[in-house]
C-alpha cells in the first residue's frame, strides 16, 4: 500500500492510444518468438518482446478495452478491442508480464 514515486522510465501504448502503461525498468531481456502462432499475431516473421516483472509494470489506462483470445494450448493474445494492436498480458504463473516491444514509446538499448 506503499505509493512509490518512482518515475517510469518507459511508456508504451496501443495504435490507437486507448491502451497505455508504463514501466519502471528498462527492459533488458528480448525475446524473439519465429512460431506459425507468432507469425499469424504480428502479421510478419516474428513477434519481438520483452519481459518485466509485474511489480515494475503498470497500467495507465484502457485496460477495459482490451479483449484476451485464448488457444485451449494456452497461448494467447490480448489486443485492444478498438485498433487491433497486441498489449501486453501476464505470462501464466508467473510474476512476469509480457510485453511486445513495438508498443513501447522509449528508444532501447538493445545491445
Ligand atoms: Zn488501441
Ligand atoms: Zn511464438
Amino acid at each position: 500500500m506503499t505509493s512509490s514515486k518512482e518515475i517510469p522510465v518507459g511508456s508504451g501504448q496501443c495504435l490507437c492510444g486507448a491502451v497505455r502503461f508504463s514501466l519502471r525498468v528498462e527492459p533488458r531481456f528480448f525475446y524473439r518468438c519465429h512460431c506459425t502462432l507468432c507469425r499469424k499475431q504480428t502479421g510478419v516473421g516474428h513477434n519481438l518482446a520483452t519481459l518485466v516483472n509485474t511489480r515494475d509494470f503498470q497500467w495507465d489506462e484502457g485496460q477495459d478495452a482490451i479483449t484476451s483470445w485464448r488457444k485451449p494450448s494456452g497461448y494467447r493474445n490480448d489486443f485492444c478491442s478498438q485498433c487491433g494492436s497486441t498489449v501486453p498480458n501476464v505470462l501464466r504463473e508467473t510474476p512476469y508480464i509480457w510485453i511486445p516491444l513495438g508498443l513501447l514509446d522509449t528508444e532501447l538499448n538493445m545491445e
